[in-house]
């Protein structure tokens, strides 16, 4: 078996008095799109630095395919890395901004020529090589800044939040082609966002990071249904947590019924009553805030099926809230505790 293209072991990095990574690991198998997910701050970029090779820990091990890289420098790993700026260099053509890497490494001029051609083919610039990075939109340069990561076929390109400057139509366009690029070339990506909706849409797997520390690693799923801690449940999508019997556990929007009066729930649904507090119109569809009479606040979601403006009728008016329990996630306590434990 291959071993993984990169594992980290009880890695710690601090900054003065700020511990930026608070002892991570990690391992992320050959090929996969990996997110690390997590608020501004959370460690992010040192993690993604860390693994370049930019700074070097105060304690832990970093390995990519299998070996120890921990004290080696950043131009003798096998990563590159995308950067939000894309620090192109504006003084070369887009030929020569992705050709650059070759030319560093020696590569003879014709079989540079051809792998320049082929990455653009890829991220679908063919024809503008001439062109300087200032001749390009925002988008068309962030193509040329990845065109020059994956020219230079590393096992690991690493990203962070590359797509952090770009106008919200483009970024999508964009998640859908580096998703198509990542599979095509097939280079594991270890992707850094603070966009839980990119994170979920283009990750094989992902880490959510809240102050430097992994608070849960799975499938987008797995991780939006059953987020193991309240942090990943606030994080990702609204979260509606409610404690009934000394359990805590979250609900999802989508899996609340919002019933009226004159409708019954379907057998086995948890009902109670409450007041819509306020309507949000988000064009696909509506979120409604309830307060429930036991006075928690629960966030429930309608498609907009009906006509407009109806949904705005809704507020003040008493409903009653239903979900089925095996569509809640009970959130595990246990693992949070030992985890504070463990930091102390
Ligand atoms: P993120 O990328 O998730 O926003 P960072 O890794 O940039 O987070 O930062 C994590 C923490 O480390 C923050 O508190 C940040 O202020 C601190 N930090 C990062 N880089 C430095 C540095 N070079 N010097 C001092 N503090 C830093
Ligand atoms: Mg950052």
């Amino acid at each position: 078996m291959r071993p993984p293209a990169l594992r980290l072991d009880g890695v710690r990095k601090s900054y003065g008095h700020v511990l930026a990574v608070a002892g991570v690991d990690l391992t992320v198998e050959v090929g996969e799109f990996f997110t690390l997910l997590g608020p501004s701050g959370s460690g992010k970029t040192t993690l993604l630095r860390l693994i370049a090779g930019f700074e070097s820990p105060d304690a832990g091990r970093i390995e990519l395919a299998g070996h120890d890289v921990t004290s080696t420098p950043p131009h003798l790993r096998q990563t590159n890395t995308v950067f939000q700026d894309y620090a192109l260099f504006p003084h070369m053509t887009v030929g020569e901004n992705i050709g650059y890497g070759l030319r560093v490494k020696g590569i003879a001029k014709a079989e540079r020529r051809e792998r320049v051609e082929r990455a653009l083919n890829m991220v679908r610039l063919s024809g503008l090589e001439r062109r300087k990075p200032n001749q390009l939109s925002g988008g068309q340069r962030q193509r040329v800044a990845l065109a020059r990561a994956v020219v230079n076929e590393p096992e690991v390109l690493l990203l962070d939040e590359p797509l952090g400057a770009l106008d919200l139509k483009l970024r999508q366009e964009m998640q859908l082609e580096l998703k198509r690029i990542q599979k095509k070339v097939g280079i594991t990506f270890v992707y850094v966002t603070h966009d839980q909706e990119e994170a979920l849409t283009m990750s094989d797997r992902m880490a959510v990071l809240s102050n430097g520390k992994i608070e849960q690693v799975g499938p987008p799923d797995e991780v939006y249904e059953r987020p193991a801690t309240e942090f990943v449940a606030g994080f990702i999508g609204i979260s509606n947590v409610l404690e009934r019997d000394g359990v805590r556990f979250v609900i999802r929007p989508e899996k609340l019924r919002m019933l009226e009066e004159g409708q019954e729930a379907q057998r086995g649904m948890n009902v109670e009553p409450g007041t819509v507090e306020q309507v949000v119109y988000v064009g696909m569809s509506t979120r409604y805030i309830v307060r429930l009479d036991r006075g928690d606040q629960l966030v429930a979601v309608r498609q907009n099926m009906d006509a407009p403006g109806q949904a705005l009728r809704y507020e003040g008016r008493r409903v009653r809230l239903a979900w089925v329990p095996g569509h809640t996630y009970v959130l595990d306590h246990q693992r949070a505790r030992s985890d504070a434990a463990a930091g102390d």
